[in-house]
């Protein structure tokens, strides 16, 4: 397969701003793949070589990729660079230089060959690497067409951009493979407990769906995390759990899945990147207290004040993921492990158990100590417990609580937000109070003291039904001089020229953005409003919903995708809740 066939596809796929057609393209290219190339061609529709957990990244930085176009094209640096000053963009410079050379024959580029050569660059390191990776680039660009170069260049600096969510390849591998969008449970079932799309497809490319039935939960592959719904009283909660559960506490900390293999463990996060290397604690941790010789155990991991033995709060925690620094983070904020939950032990894949089952296994396999311990919880089976235990949490400074079904159907649901878990926040009794998790969409430049940096940004929430962003508001509240002068930094590896096809909006903000980063605001009240498309029309003709006075709360929610944010149906619930308390 030529790589010209993907340069194409990407180039349709970046041209339109419709989501339909996004799918159809990318339905059209998958047709056209080869099954011994589907896994690739899937990680790079989504500018990767591996699935992210892996941990592999290309990574070249922009200055590289302009000396490798310079070689490819013998044009001087300093050209390349104006050229790039002009465009923002290296795939349009890459593209426009290599049009003003003369066009020669070439021999056609293959799609396996700009992996490869893509890989080993990924791979070089140590020293010398640096000239290795611009020369393997400048040889991969002369052999390239100008369309080809572009999308080359964007991938090797990890700005393609594309903004393909998970779901939209699955829904077109469904389409191509599956016979239509109602095998889509099966293979998002494959995708689930393995997190790997190529995989997922190269299965279907082989085997159909009979293939990809036959995944299992194993070692080393994370799970997509199964998540809680909320509601808002506890009567609600023991209505849904039909009048007994498993209340937890809701600790305000980090999501991890413990993988463990012998003596190797390996860390996942909640958006499955491996975060082994930040947690050197909770490895060491781990090992001293999980007894199995395999299993794949959910904790939530907390920092923990040394002098004074409380847990701090989540911002601390987020200041432990870098890349440098890590062990004297670790003596800063030493972590505590919190265990809650058991997918896999001692060879057995325990998805299908209840979760007394699950539970049981998990306090048969684990030790616990001063630092690694179980939830807090109770079984509880009247408003009343309920209630108490609730105030017990948050007085202990907790969020809140999570109430777990113990029911036969309380499987592990593997990459999904259902009844089975329900949580129950602080932020829900006051409806002054509540946090939402909304993704950054757009931007307008600041005036007067905020000239230079964003004065504000367009904020949206996710609708899962269409996958796409709707916006509920602008947020120029709660950032710190510093949040100002990090966030343009923060949302350049974002930035696109024109809307993305995923988000909805009538605004017209100064900068787009692929959706991407996440971040807690909390809101004075929930109002109806004709500037935005979150709820549009659900309650009045033309006019949708919008959060006024949003406060960014200086939570950055790095461990959420933005699919993860908010929802729309959430956003509707926390409306009509409040309408109907102004009515009573
Ligand atoms: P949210 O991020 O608001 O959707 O809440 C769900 C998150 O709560 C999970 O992803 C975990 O990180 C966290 N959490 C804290 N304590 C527990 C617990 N006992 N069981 C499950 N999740 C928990």
């Amino acid at each position: 397969m030529e790589y010209r066939r993907l340069a194409e596809a990407f180039y349709r796929i970046e041209s339109t701003t419709k989501r339909i057609a996004m799918t159809d393209y990318l339905s059209d290219l998958i047709r056209q793949t080869p099954p011994d190339l589907i896994g690739k061609v899937v990680y790079l529709i989504q500018g990767k070589l591996y699935p992210d957990f892996v941990g592999i990244e290309i990574g070249m930085a922009e200055k590289l990729a302009v000396r490798s176009v310079s070689i490819a094209t013998e044009l001087s640096i300093e050209e390349i660079s104006e050229d790039l000053g002009r465009t923002g963009d290296i795939g349009d410079t890459a593209f426009q230089e290599l049009q003003k050379a003369a066009p020669e024959v070439r021999e056609p580029l293959l799609v396996s060959d700009v992996y490869s050569m893509l890989d080993t660059i990924a791979k070089t390191a140590g020293p010398g690497s640096v000239e290795a990776k611009v020369n393997m680039l400048a040889e991969l660009l002369k052999r390239a067409t100008p369309l080809e170069a572009k999308y080359i260049a964007r991938t090797v600096t990890r700005k393609l951009r594309l903004g393909v969510a998970d779901m939209t390849i699955l829904d077109a591998l469904a389409i191509v493979y599956g016979g239509g969008r109602q095998s889509r449970p099966i293979i998002e079932r494959a995708y689930n407990i393995t997190s790997d799309l190529g995989m997922v497809a190269e299965g279907l490319a082989e085997g159909g769906l009979e293939a990809v039935k036959k995944f299992h939960v194993t070692v080393g592959k994370p799970i997509r995390p199964m998540l809680a719904e909320r509601l808002k009283t506890p009567e609600e909660i023991m209505a849904r759990t039909g009048g007994e559960c498993v209340a937890e506490y809701k600790y305000d900390g980090e999501r991890v899945q413990i993988h463990k293999r012998g003596s190797e463990v390996t860390l996942f996060s909640r958006r499955i990147e491996n975060i082994t290397k930040q947690y050197p604690d909770v490895v060491e941790l781990a090992k001293a207290t999980i007894r199995a010789d395999t299993a794949i155990i959910e904790a939530e991991i907390v920092a923990l004040d040394p002098e004074t033995g409380e847990n701090r709060p989540f911002q601390e925690l987020m200041r432990r993921r870098r890349k440098y620094g890590i062990e004297e983070m670790a003596k800063e904020f030493p972590a505590l492990i919190f265990y809650f939950d058991c997918v896999y032990a001692d060879g057995r894949d325990l998805t299908e158990l209840s979760f007394p089952e699950r539970r049981k296994i998990l306090g048969q396999i684990v030790t616990t100590t001063d630092r690694a311990r179980f939830v807090e919880f109770s079984i509880v089976d009247s408003v009343n417990a309920l209630e108490e235990f609730f105030e017990q949490a948050v007085q202990q400074g907790t969020e809140g609580v999570i109430c777990k079904a113990v029911g036969p159907e309380s499987i592990y649901q593997a990459g999904s937000r259902g009844w089975l878990w329900i949580k129950y926040k602080r932020e829900y009794r006051s409806e002054m109070a509540d946090t939402v998790d909304l993704v950054v969409v757009g931007a307008y430049y600041g005036r007067g003291r905020r000239a230079g940096v964003y004065g504000s940004l367009l904020m949206a929430i996710y609708l899962p039904e269409s996958d796409t962003f709707r916006t509920i508001t602008r947020l120029g509240a709660g950032f710190t001089d510093k949040d100002l002068a990090e966030l343009p930094k923060m949302l350049e590896e974002y930035r696109i020229e024109s809307r993305h096809p995923r988000v909805e909006t009538k605004e017209r903000p100064d900068v787009w953005f692929v959706p991407g980063l996440v971040l807690e605001v909390i809101g004075a009240e929930i109002t109806l409003s004709p500037l935005h498309t979150a709820g549009l029309n659900m309650f009045r003709s033309g006019s949708g919903l919008a959060i006024r006075f949003p406060r960014f709360t200086s939570r950055y929610r790095f461990d959420k995708a933005p699919e993860d944010a908010t929802t729309e149906q959430e956003i509707i619930d926390m409306y009509t809740s409040r309408i109907r308390k102004v009515a009573s």
